[in-house]
């Protein structure tokens, strides 16, 4: 009995060290096996845990598919700035792998993208009615320190104003984003709106990878950006 248990230890603790993108690639799992495997490890070494070595691989993680990964560390990652043309190594982090686009969602690719040319990246999406109210929330708490940029603000605003592009096929998205009348609804019933877990997930995103930090209430911050966008006028 004794040993049949210590055996089951040996083998539970080797079961979480996996090499999740040869996985992928291999097509031996599928890729929400992969995320959801991904979400649920725990531990310091976790990048170890699902086969993650590499520097680009780690930022990689954080931004885009295990499936596109794992094509890329197989046949060869893009080495080349959306935005200047120039090289762009990410094995010296000189750039950010970005999920691009356009805003009728029907093309998606992976890029990269220098860290001093994100910026002009963001520019495309400057003329969306999205980015001027997001602009103007975030302004808001930018001024009275209740979020701190450590990054660069286009880069905030941008990926919020993407996090509500990308989700506006969900049902509930769509209408909350289709209303164009002004209706003023009170911070409890923010609690109940599609916007809520959007704008949570993008707003613990960018604080996970340290673009932001909340200086006060996270919840309160989250429930008046909610807020805000339930009474704008026009969204889309
Ligand atoms: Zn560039």
């Amino acid at each position: 009995m004794a040993n049949n248990m210590k055996n089951k230890k040996i083998n539970d603790s080797k079961a979480h060290y996996r090499d999740l993108l040869k996985e992928v690639y291999e097509k031996k799992i599928t890729e929400k096996e992969a995320q959801d495997f991904w979400l649920n490890v725990e531990g310091a070494d976790y990048f170890e845990q699902i086969g993650i070595k590499t520097l680009k691989e780690r930022l990689a993680v954080h931004s885009i598919p295990f499936k596109v990964i794992a094509k890329w560390r197989y046949e060869g990652w893009p080495n080349i700035c959306f935005i200047c043309k120039e090289i762009c190594d990410m094995d010296k982090n000189e750039g950010s792998i970005v999920e691009e686009f356009y805003v009728n969602n029907k093309i998606n690719r992976n890029i990269i993208i220098h860290w001093a040319c994100l910026g002009a990246y963001y520019e495309r999406f400057k003329g969306l009615t999205a980015w001027g109210i997001i602009q103007l929330i975030y302004n808001n708490l930018f001024k009275n320190h209740d979020i701190e940029v450590i990054t660069l603000k286009e880069y905030v605003i941008g990926y919020t104003v993407k996090a509500l592009i990308k989700n506006r096929n969900t049902k509930k998205l769509t209408f909350a984003l289709s209303k164009t009348k002004k209706r003023k609804i009170s911070l409890n019933q923010c609690k109940d709106s599609p916007f809520l877990p959007v704008i949570t997930r993008a707003l613990q995103y960018l604080e996970k990878n340290q673009d932001i930090e909340f200086k006060t209430n996270r919840t309160d911050i989250i429930l008046f950006i909610v807020k805000q966008l339930e009474d704008a006028n026009e969204f889309i």
